[in-house]
Parts: structure tokens; sequence; C-alpha cells
């Protein structure tokens, strides 16, 4: 049976969400989160809304990433807040410092010329180190090999609605691979010759391209509701990406040959560090390139808050049976705000139709 062009799955809600019953079929998947302890606070924040508005019913893992050892307090107050279990992980040096092979000189003056051109994080050092690590390696940390599928939360961010399902299980049965709410365009200061390492890499391995990929939505001909403004832009990128604070992730993707093969390829350009490639434009220009565009999915049903923006379900129905508390119509919400991206995914055409 062919259904009308939705990506949503309220459609299977014939009765209101159940909101108290513990469900007991669980995915082989974690909530995980990168920080530092003095980040606490947020931590705290982020996951009493994420327990309330979805994990309470659940209990999925908790596994905390840090670069130095999380803090007494830290594993007390996170393992208090949490209604499954939590695990603590050291990232070991080589996946998070600069490699040795960086060069000092030219890196020294690269942070400078990013901080007089003002560009957030332009200066700093552990910013590159976070950026090259969830690009590259987080998926390839102990704790996470026995997983299938991370939910990625970042401290001080919020969930605005009851989770109308259970986001791990629409992975799993819709086949999908990268799923995203937010999505918007990067500072073009902080990926200069990204797209340039990304179409050297497509003409090195052209077979590595699914066929049915989202080139469409990372590059345009025109430039009609682009925020930033791009008169001096060198490239063909159009700067979208997928807000990678919020993600929820099959890791076999990313432990695949070819998107190890496309890490290893930018990484060699140094650009992490001689720029300030982000890794959401690295996993969005990876997941586009080497899924399906099918294989990516917006959770359209999510209410989800990462200062200074949102996205708010613009359905009301959806909003009152969810119990929401955002607004569609705020001047953050971004889901048709003119920078947001999200209708360059629509036009890029996944999950038009689907067949159930
Ligand atoms: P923004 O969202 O781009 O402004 O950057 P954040 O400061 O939120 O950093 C992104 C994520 O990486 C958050 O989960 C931070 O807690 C984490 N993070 C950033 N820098 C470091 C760091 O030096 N060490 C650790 N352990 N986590 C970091
Ligand atoms: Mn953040």
């Amino acid at each position: 049976e062919l259904k009308p062009a939705s990506n949503s799955y309220l459609d299977d809600l014939i009765i209101p969400v159940e909101r108290d019953s513990i469900i007991q079929e669980r995915e082989n998947a974690t909530i995980l989160m990168l920080c530092r302890n003095w980040e606490i606070p947020g931590v705290l924040q982020s996951m009493r809304s994420l327990e309330d508005r979805f994990n309470r019913r659940y209990k999925y893992d908790w596994t905390f990433l840090n670069d130095v050892p999380f803090d007494d307090y830290f594993i007390e107050a996170t393992s208090a807040m949490a209604s499954g279990k939590t695990k603590y992980g050291l990232i070991p040096s080589e996946d998070w410092d600069r490699p040795a092979w960086i060069d000092e000189e030219l890196f020294e003056e690269r942070l400078q010329m990013l901080k007089e051109k003002k560009v957030i994080y332009g200066d700093s050092k552990s910013y590159r180190n976070m950026c090259r690590f969830n690009s590259g390696f987080f998926f390839r940390q102990k704790l996470l090999d026995q997983y299938d599928y991370y939910f990625r939360v970042e401290p001080d961010v919020e969930y605005f609605c009851d989770f109308p399902y259970d986001p791990f299980k629409v992975m799993r049965e819709k086949k999908k691979k990268y799923g995203f709410v937010i999505s918007i365009f990067e500072y073009e200061d902080t990926v200069t010759t990204l797209w340039d390492a990304v179409e050297e890499f497509m003409d090195t391995y052209p077979e590595i391209l699914h066929p049915n990929n989202s080139l469409s939505f990372l590059t345009d001909t025109t430039m009609v509701g682009r925020f930033f403004p791009v008169v001096d832009s060198n490239t063909d990128y159009n700067l979208c990406h997928f807000w990678s604070n919020f993600e929820i992730g099959d890791l076999n993707f990313f432990r695949s040959d070819e998107y190890l093969q496309y890490f290893n390829y930018l990484d060699s350009k140094g650009g992490f560090y001689y720029e300030r490639w982000g890794d959401a434009p690295v996993h969005s220009i990876g997941a586009s390139l080497l899924l399906d565009k099918n294989e990516i999915h917006h959770f359209d049903e999510i209410g989800y808050s990462h200062v200074p923006f949102e996205t708010c379900p613009t359905s009301i129905s959806a909003r009152l049976v969810l119990r929401c508390m955002c607004d569609p119509n705020g001047e953050s919400n971004i889901p048709i705000h003119p920078n947001s991206c999200l209708m360059r995914w629509w036009k890029n055409g996944a999950g038009k139709l689907f067949i159930r």
C-alpha cells in the first residue's frame, strides 16, 4: 500500500502515547556523551530531560567519554540520574591529541588567523581535538564495541516533547543509519578547503559513492535562503550539515571500511588542525556520500534545543499528545527558518514515499 509523503511515525499512534509503562524490549544501543567534569550541571540537566521524555521507560545505558578521568562526584551524580547502567571511558591519547605529523609552526599561524577572523573556537586547540575525535574515533572506543546504535547527547540540551517511539527501534526497523533533527549552514571560514578534499576523494574513489547518495543536498545552484553572505565563496559546498550535537546513528556505518577510508583521507589533509573542520560537516558529508538517501532520517517529532537553535513539531495535535513545551513560531525554531537546510533535505528527496 502506498501512503502519501510523510516522514512521520505519528500515523502509527492510534491511541495517545503510553507514558508510564516500562518497556522490556530494547535495542542494542547506548546514549553517549563526551564531556568534561566541570560540565556536570549541564550534563545533569540534559540527562534529566532525556530521562523524563524518553529513557525512564527504556533504561538504555549511558556511556560517558572524556580525555581525562571522570571525578568521583561526576560518576556518582550521573549514576544517580540515569535509569540505566552508566559506563565511563578514558579516551587514549592517540585518539585525542594532535598527531606528531601536524606542522606546529603552520598550526600556530592558522590558529592566529582564525582568531583574527573572530571565528568561534578559532584559536582553541582542544576544540580541534574534540572535532577530530568525534569525526574519526568515537566509534572505535572500547566501551562502544558491544553496541550497534548510539544517541549523542551534549551538556545543556533539552528535549521538548515526550518521545512517541523508541528512536533506536525506528532506526533498526526502517534500516536507517543516520538520524538528525536540525540542519543548518556551517561557518565557511572553518571549512575553507574541506570541499576540495572531498572532491579529490570522490575523484580518487568514485566507486565508493552510493548510487542513491545525497550529493544534491550538499551542493546547489541557487543561494536562496542562505544565511551567511557568500559573495567570496570559493566552494561548491553549500555549507549544509546535520547538526551533530543531536545524532542517532548506526555505529556499524562509522566502523565501515568506506567511512574509515573517507575519514583517513580527510585527516591526512590536516584540516582538522590547520582549519577547524567540524565533526558535523564531516559526518554529514560522509553520510550523504556513502549512504542511500533513504538511510538518513529526519526525526520530525522530536522537540530539541541546543543554544542557539531549536526545533519544535509543527503539528498542534503532535504537540498536545506529546506534551511539548516549545513554540513552533518562536524565533529560534529552525525547520522553516532561513538558516535552515531542511528544505534542501526535503528537496533531496529522501523518504518521500513509504511502502507499508
Ligand atoms: P559547541 O556545541 O560546538 O559549542 O561545542 P561544545 O563545547 O558543546 O562541545 C561539543 C561536545 O564536546 C560537548 O559534549 C562537550 O562537552 C564536548 N567537549 C568539548 N571540548 C571537550 C574537551 O576538551 N574534552 C572533553 N572531554 N569533552 C569536550
Ligand atoms: Mn554544544
